[in-house]
């Protein structure tokens, strides 16, 4: 299961220090087995980086964003070498807050989920419905972000990635979705993949939840049996909120 901390636009360089090591301080004396990863703005890689590799601590680094571009006059853009300088291991695409407030389209997304495969980083592709709808509705929904992969990249192309759902009413909302539903959105994700390439019938594509999870709500999704990991955003920026759900998913 990934545990992936999204910290989107907070967090300051005297905070990482100590949130990584009371984190590997944590994991260890709990034994923590889940894979865990964070994702601070894309500013702080770099101090992250250091912090995890002096301290030889196995939690890993995410990426918020990435450039289509390998280099070149893109100002203000990362690319995924420069990510893979600093090990990162995820790569967050079509991030509900990058499509709306950056008006980053499917399109664009694609080329970014393209650009993290094809240099062996894993993409975390974020599908959802932008308000609370019927289930079909947003089967549909999630179906036409994931058709213009399908499309341009192939099938293949979901080998060892990963889609967080986060429907984006949940976000940051105080209120999750019902945990029923998301394990039937999640079977409905797992087998559109799985019906387009055999790969997949053995190898069951991750589908991570993601909107409003916290330590009060985690308990509700414990034994939703198609749900593979969470995407926590509020609740991952300090140990305090973020550990307790850690401890919890351990016993999954
Ligand atoms: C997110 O930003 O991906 C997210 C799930 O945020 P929150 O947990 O705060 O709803």
């Amino acid at each position: 299961m990934l545990i992936l901390g999204n910290w989107k636009l907070n967090g300051n360089k005297n905070i990482l220090n100590d949130f990584f090591l009371e984190l590997d301080f944590l994991c260890k004396k709990f034994q923590i087995k889940n894979d865990i990863s964070i994702s601070p703005p894309i500013i702080y890689l770099s101090q992250a980086y250091r912090i995890l590799k002096e301290n030889k601590i196995k939690v890993t680094l995410t990426s918020q964003n990435v450039d289509i571009h390998i280099k070149g006059s893109f100002t203000g853009e990362t690319s995924i070498n420069m990510l893979k300088d600093l090990n990162v291991k995820y790569v967050i695409v079509g991030h509900s807050e990058r499509r709306v407030y950056h008006k980053e389209d499917n399109k664009i997304i694609s080329s970014k989920f393209h650009i993290v495969k094809e240099h062996n980083l894993t993409p975390v592709l974020c599908v959802g419905e932008v308000i609370k709808d019927n289930v079909n509705k947003s089967k549909m929904f999630i179906k036409s972000q994931i058709d213009t992969i399908l499309n341009n990249l192939g099938v293949e192309s979901f080998r060892k990635s990963i889609i967080a759902y986060e429907p984006i009413w949940a976000i940051g909302s105080n209120t999750t979705a019902d945990p029923n539903y998301v394990n039937e959105i999640h079977f409905f994700i797992k087998e559109y993949i799985s019906d387009k390439d055999i790969f997949f019938k053995k190898n069951r594509i991750l589908v991570q939840y993601g909107g409003s999870v916290s330590e009060q709500n985690i308990n509700n999704f414990i034994n939703k049996k198609y749900i593979d990991g969470f995407l926590i955003g509020g609740a991952s920026l300090s140990i305090k909120t973020f550990f307790p759900i850690i401890k919890i998913l351990e016993t999954f």
